[in-house]
């Protein structure tokens, strides 16, 4: 089962096109500035089969991409690979995924090994705030984009104009994307972040 923190079903700003999105709970890395700090502790979320999330992020009919974001997606990767390979039985679609590991790192890992192989844009590396350029889709300049397959070479993942998107539900309101730091700083005061 995966523990989810949240999910998005349609969004423009993480990645091309319109894409869903699923933040896992749990994070072993405790970046200062880290844009999501309820999705660090590793205590139960939502709790949800790679089928029943696969069906969530089929919802949308529009969505042509996942992005797979937390949280440390590495902590689920088994669980993510096999959402993926559902979602993909039904619908070709593209993948990007975070995550707070740098890929050297993951070597070593069946279960991200299998996450890896489903992986069309891996963005890694823990999120450094002095780094942090207000550019693309990367947290901070030293995280690095790695195209493990060529579908979204066309998209530009280090200079592009950040976008965040407010996402309101009748219990809460979510930020979605990689907001300009000027938004990160106003939003710490009034609720919860997405990325
Ligand atoms: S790796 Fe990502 S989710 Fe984890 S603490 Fe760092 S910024 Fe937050």
């Amino acid at each position: 089962m995966l523990n989810v923190a949240e999910i998005c079903t349609a969004t423009e700003a993480l990645g091309s096109g319109i894409r869903a999105v699923v933040w896992v709970q749990g994070c072993p890395f405790h970046c200062r500035g880290c844009l999501a700090p309820d999705w660090i502790p590793d205590r139960p979320a939502q709790q949800m089969s790679p089928h029943e999330l696969a069906a969530a992020l089929l919802s949308d009919s529009r969505v042509t991409g996942l992005t797979f974001s937390g949280g440390e997606p590495m902590a689920q990767a088994a669980e993510l690979a096999a959402t993926a390979r559902v979602v993909r039985a039904v619908k070709e679609v593209t993948l990007i995924c975070f995550t707070g590991f740098r890929l050297e790192e993951l070597t070593d890992r069946p279960a991200a090994a299998e996450l890896l192989a489903e992986v069309d844009v891996l963005i890694d590396g823990r999120y450094v705030a002095a780094r942090n350029d207000d550019r693309g889709l990367r947290g901070s300049a030293n995280q690095r984009v790695h195209h493990l397959t060529d579908r979204l070479r066309g998209f530009d993942f280090t200079g592009a104009p950040r976008r965040a998107e407010l996402h309101v539900n009748d219990r809460d309101v979510l930020l979605v994307g990689v907001p300009p730091s000027g938004l990160t700083a106003a939003w710490s005061t009034i609720g919860r972040g997405g990325m």
